[in-house]
């Protein structure tokens, strides 16, 4: 028994050194479910940092505390797969959560089983070796996790790229052949799905083909990119093909060897922004050829920096050079002193209106001045503070010059009428207004500054016998057929507040719209009461003295025809010439006094017409034959054509020709020719006296109807006359609505006829 006890302790001292050297191991006592802990190695004991004399004798599973439950159940199986099995049981790796100072260290252990019989052939202990294989099996899980990583990156790099919006390619460099392509790049080709296209060469795919390959052989040949913003590719949409917009990328992709082994390509579809773009590009490029074309400038000011972008007309009208920057506040240097204050205060006030407009004077750098005229707006923002402005600015120098001068020239007429006492109406015909200055009101006896009107102030302001003759005159001259607008008339007025009779002489215009209506009716009225009165007074006195002088006249006419009866009885020749001299004088006094009467008559406004029906011819004949004693040297030829019925006062006319006959007699040579004439001219009727005189020439043709004038020359010298026997043919062939004329050359004959409508 001694025997027997010694060479077991010294089997189990040995086993236990052996033990001890074979590393961290533990013996178990293998009765399952209590598995007793017989024996620890030192370094068993180390790693898991247990105290033996707790250990020993203890129930093994006690070390596993509840972090690590599942160590526990898989050595446990592993413990009973020896005991059932009788053979070493493996364990490839089993986690271990172990106390490192206040943390907990994830470990991973192999272990190995090994039953020890007893001598009846059953499991008696186990001997428990693990091992620590955290760093061997760290690396690979980071390997594995590594690769597990790079399948979820691929998958979702796919996914993602799947579902970019951006199209992503992947070409070969051989031929182009699309390995990889995304549905938004397919999208863009055209295509359903990326099935259609892969393992296709990309230049059978896309539409412009040859510029595609010029660009991908680039990127192949230089091995760098290729990139190109907003280019516009034609692409097939909806059937039709249209230009697109693509940021576009094409990278290579280079092996090991720096080989150019295929290429990436990114295109990002820009199309929506560049046509806003070209839109808004388009818009502003109208904004701005709208603006240049009216020679407006524009500019924006940032009114926190006071920073201004101007268009270059603005530099322009400010007389800078477009190509260098001006501040705000040197262009605001620029204003003349005198606007300055003008200027800030227009500026002051859009900060709080909202609009900022002005007209100043600027000083260009050569000094002189020029006047612009700016318009902006303000924009404020979300607080209401005002942080930007806009406008136009524009050069209107040639403007306010035109203003300058016709303030100049309108203070000029108005001097003028003021000195000349003139008055100026305006009638607005299409808004029934009517304007009269203060002189024009003063002629009406007109003192106070109300509105006036035509029907009441001046239809009622005329004297009563002139309103019927004055509206005739006005209608006629607001008639476009029968007038050219023209109007000039005299008449009386009666004021209204001091009912003073005055005389006017009113010169004005009509102005018609295009269809011939009367839109406006201006002119200037003039006092003529002076001179009317003096006139009147002439007349008056023409009048009287003509009328004196008719009656001794035509006695003394009687009693020298009485005498000539007398003489031409006795024979006695020189007695009778004598008489017949005195008849012709007394004959030109007698129609000169006549004329005289006629004037006044027709001054007065008395000379009446009494019509009738007559040929023209015979008229003629007669005044012929009349006329011949006064004409003993001239031939007076006429052709008697058919009869012209006239309607008309025969008197008056014979007195019209009388006057041209005598004035060719009187201004042509003796034994010359003068021809009288009597031409149908549709419904009118032409009658010519022509002679071979002394001619008028043209400037003084202008005025020869005029009352009182004569021609003043050398050859008009010797001749007597008052210069009012055309003044009278002329009213004489007005009052019967005809027309008097003269074709005349100097030195070579005068043609005076008159027109008169057919009966
Ligand atoms: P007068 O009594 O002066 O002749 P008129 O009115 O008849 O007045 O004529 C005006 C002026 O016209 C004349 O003074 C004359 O100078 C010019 N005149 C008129 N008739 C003729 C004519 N046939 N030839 C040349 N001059 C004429």
């Amino acid at each position: 028994m001694q025997e027997k006890e010694t060479s077991t302790y010294l089997q189990e001292n040995l086993f236990l050194k052996v033990f001890e050297l074979a590393g961290a191991s533990v013996i178990v006592q293998a009765n399952a479910p209590h598995f007793t802990v017989v024996a620890a190695s030192n370094a068993f004991l180390q790693t898991l940092g247990l105290a033996e004399a707790k250990f020993i004798g203890a129930y093994f599973f006690n070390i596993f505390s509840e972090n690590n439950n599942s160590a526990a159940v898989i050595l446990k199986e592993s413990f009973n797969t020896a005991i059932a099995t009788k053979a070493t049981a493996l364990i490839a790796a089993y986690p271990l959560n172990l106390q490192d100072g206040t943390k907990l260290a994830s470990t991973y252990w192999s272990a190995t089983n090994i039953p020890l019989l007893d001598d009846s052939g059953q499991v008696a202990y186990i001997i428990h070796t693990p091992v620590d294989i955290t760093a061997q099996l760290s690396l690979k899980h980071e390997q594995a996790a590594r690769m597990l990583n790079l399948q979820i990156q691929q998958d979702r790099m796919n996914e993602l790229f799947m579902k970019a919006p951006v199209g992503v390619t992947f070409l070969n460099r051989n031929n182009f052949i699309i390995e990889y392509a995304n549905s938004a790049m397919c999208q863009m080709w055209n295509r359903y799905s990326p099935e259609e296209v892969i393992g296709k060469p990309a230049l059978e795919v896309v539409i412009e083909a040859a510029e595609l390959r010029t660009v991908l052989e680039k990127v192949v040949r230089s091995g760098t990119h290729f990139i190109a913003d907003d280019a516009p590719v034609l692409l097939e949409k909806n059937g039709k093909t249209q230009t697109c917009y693509f940021d576009l990328i094409f990278e290579p992709l280079h092996d090991a060897e720096n080989h150019v082994t295929g290429i990436i390509g990114i295109a990002v579809d820009v199309t929506e922004k560049v046509e806003a773009r070209l839109k808004l590009e388009d818009a502003e490029q109208r904004l701005r050829l709208a603006t240049e074309s009216t020679g407006l400038g524009t500019w924006d000011l940032d009114l926190k920096t006071r920073n201004i972008i101007y268009s270059p007309r603005v530099a322009e009208i400010f007389g800078k050079s477009p190509d260098v920057l001006v501040s705000h506040q040197e262009l605001r240097e620029t204003i003349h002193p005198d606007d300055l204050y003008m200027v800030s205060k227009a500026f002051e006030a859009a900060l709080q209106t909202g609009r900022y407009f002005y007209e100043a004077r600027i000083l260009w750098p050569d000094g002189s001045i020029r006047w612009i005229r700016t318009t902006g707006k303000v924009v404020f923002n979300g607080r209401n503070e005002p942080v930007r402005m806009l406008g136009t600015i524009n050069d209107v120098t040639a403007q306010r010059e035109i203003i300058d001068d016709l303030k100049t020239s309108e203070e000029n007429l108005r001097l003028v009428t003021q000195a000349a006492e003139l008055g100026t109406f305006d009638l607005d015909l299409v808004k029934g207004t009517m304007e009269w200055d203060k002189r024009c009101r003063e002629l009406f006896g007109i003192y106070n500054n109300q509105p006036v009107s035509f029907e009441h102030d001046f239809a009622l302001g005329l004297h009563p016998e002139d309103r019927q003759r004055v509206a005739a005159v006005i209608a006629q001259s607001m008639d476009k057929k029968v007038s050219n607008g023209e109007y000039d008339v005299e008449y009386r007025t009666v004021g209204v507040e001091d009912e003073k009779l005055r005389w006017i002489r009113a010169k004005g215009k009509v102005f018609f719209d295009e269809n011939d209506k009367p839109m406006r009716f201006i002119g200037a009225v003039l006092d003529i009461t002076e001179n009317k009165l003096d006139e009147i007074r002439k007349n008056d006195f023409i009048a009287m003295a003509s009328h004196e002088l008719k009656t001794p006249l035509t006695s003394l006419k009687a009693y020298i025809q009485l005498l000539m009866m007398k003489a031409r009885k006795r024979g006695d020749e020189f007695l009778l010439e004598s008489l017949q001299k005195s008849e012709n004088q007394v004959n030109k006094m007698t129609s000169l006094i006549y004329g005289f009467l006629d004037l006044s008559k027709i001054e007065g406004g008395k000379l009446k017409l009494n019509l009738s029906r007559f040929d023209i011819n015979t008229v003629i004949e007669e005044v012929i034959t009349e006329s011949s004693p006064i004409a003993p040297n001239h031939t007076i030829s006429f052709d008697k054509g058919k009869s012209l019925i006239v309607k008309a006062d025969a008197e008056k006319i014979s007195q019209v020709l009388v006057n041209f006959i005598s004035n060719a007699v009187k201004y042509s040579p003796k034994h010359s020719t003068i021809k009288v004439a009597a031409i149908k001219q549709g419904t009118l009727v032409k009658v010519v006296v022509s002679d071979e005189g002394i001619g008028v020439d043209a400037e003084h043709q202008q005025h020869i109807f005029e009352r009182f004038y004569r021609v003043d020359n050398p050859e008009t010298k010797g001749f007597s006359g008052f210069g009012i026997g055309l003044y009278l043919s002329a009213e004489i062939i007005k009052l019967h609505k005809g027309v008097i004329g003269i074709e005349s050359e100097e030195n070579k004959g005068s043609a005076f006829y008159f027109i008169l409508p057919l009966a």
